[in-house]
């Protein structure tokens, strides 16, 4: 190499940065939850090539447990490479074409952001909406659905900004009477809140890592039945995102094993463990624990004199809307339990916004001891303002 001929080399950015070192959060906000110790674990591990065979038998794992978390047996269920928001954008890219009618159903912050997407693929969207904190009715949906005649309908089933869960039984027939695909956000309640994608005749549904799966974001959830996938063989423009284009992808998870772009290998040991840990406890207990662990923080939070946003038939255990009492200062309160108890809780969003505290009790997360350090810690806060 002669030195010569290069330019001097800048120092401007050679800073020395000392080894990383974070604080031990708790994080019992909208997500990032913790990740399970053993997810952790299993992300540090050597890699091996992204076509090696055993990676090749993980990735038929990490699909297959998927599928069971899930309850469908979608063969097009895949991780997408990125968090949460990349499945969702995937979800819409690949079964939107210019000009279709997607109807969304807007009753809190993630509606929105489906609004934004389903639109920046082409699609003629149209909204729903609902104040945020309450749901649709099947009615509200027939309606729609009759105004607007969509060909897919978009809902949030888990709204991560009001703590309110969509009931997403008899919706699909609606859907097939309306000749539209139902495409779904399960990213908070895949792991946590009872799902049955098959069942409930979902067409299309995304989730993230990073909630109620107790793995770190970086990777996605995205399936699609047979009738996005028909949809998405039957279109007449390329999907529009090539990274995220599923006839491609899935080529790579399916039998071809086709090169598209290298799979995050470490992220898929994580959302093997993540994913081991979920058929390894069983959805019902699962579910129930999170119940149970939802109605102690619910109990508790009404002793403090704490009501809860969403009502009680529609509230996630996943993530509890708490009404910040009056004349309590929301934010000062959160910086509170960050500095003194190093417990992460959030801000409300949007219409909630300095309304509500917003707590998750998300996979790992979900446990009694979480729950009575976060009361105790509340009523050492409200105590002292
Ligand atoms: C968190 C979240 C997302 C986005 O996931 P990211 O991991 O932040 O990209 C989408 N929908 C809902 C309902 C969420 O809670």
């Amino acid at each position: 190499m002669s030195s010569q001929t290069l330019p001097p080399i800048s120092n401007k950015h050679q800073i020395s940065a000392l080894q990383l070192d974070v604080p031990p959060r708790l994080l019992l906000g909208p997500g990032p939850s913790n990740a399970h110790p053993r997810v952790l674990q299993a992300l540090g591990m050597r890699q091996v090539g992204h076509l090696d065979p055993s990676f090749i038998t993980l990735m038929n794992e990490v699909q297959e447990l998927l599928r069971y978390a899930w309850q469908t047996d979608n063969q097009l269920t895949v991780p997408v490479s990125g968090t949460g928001s990349a499945a969702m954008e995937a979800s819409l890219a690949n079964t939107v074409e210019p000009g279709d009618v997607v109807l969304v159903g807007v009753n809190g912050y993630f509606g929105e952001r489906l609004c934004d997407m389903a639109g920046r693929c082409g699609g003629d969207v149209r909204r729903l909406e609902k104040p945020w904190g309450e749901v649709f009715s099947l009615d509200d949906l027939r309606a729609g659905l009759e105004t607007h005649r969509p060909a897919i309908l978009a809902l949030v089933h888990a709204e991560t900004s009001t703590g309110a869960r969509q009931p997403l039984e008899g919706i699909s027939n609606l859907c097939r009477e309306f000749d539209c695909l139902l495409l779904v956000d399960t990213v908070t309640s895949l792991g946590g809140v009872p799902l049955f994608l098959d069942e409930w005749g979902v067409d299309v549904a995304y989730s993230g890592s990073q909630k109620c799966l107790s793995c770190p974001p970086g990777i996605s959830p995205l399936t699609l039945g047979e009738r996005a996938v028909e949809k998405l063989h039957r279109r007449k423009s390329q999907v529009p995102n090539w990274y995220l284009d599923m006839t491609m992808v899935s080529k790579y998870w399916g039998k071809e094993r086709t090169y598209h772009h290298t799979a995050p290998i470490n992220m898929n040991y994580a959302f093997r463990e993540a994913l081991r840990l979920v058929a390894e406890e069983g959805l019902e207990a699962r579910w129930q624990r999170h119940q149970n662990n939802a109605e102690l923080l619910w109990e508790g939070l009404a002793e403090l004199g704490i009501s809860c946003h969403a009502p009680y038939e529609y509230r996630l255990p996943s993530l509890t809307t708490a009404i910040i009492p009056e004349g309590v200062d929301g934010k000062a309160v959160a910086v509170y339990l960050r500095k003194n108890y190093n417990i992460e809780i959030a801000a409300g969003l949007g219409q909630l916004g300095g309304k509500v505290w917003r707590i998750g009790l998300m996979g790992f997360n979900s446990r009694q001891e979480n729950v009575t350090l976060l009361l105790a810690a509340l009523k050492d806060v409200l105590g002292s303002f």
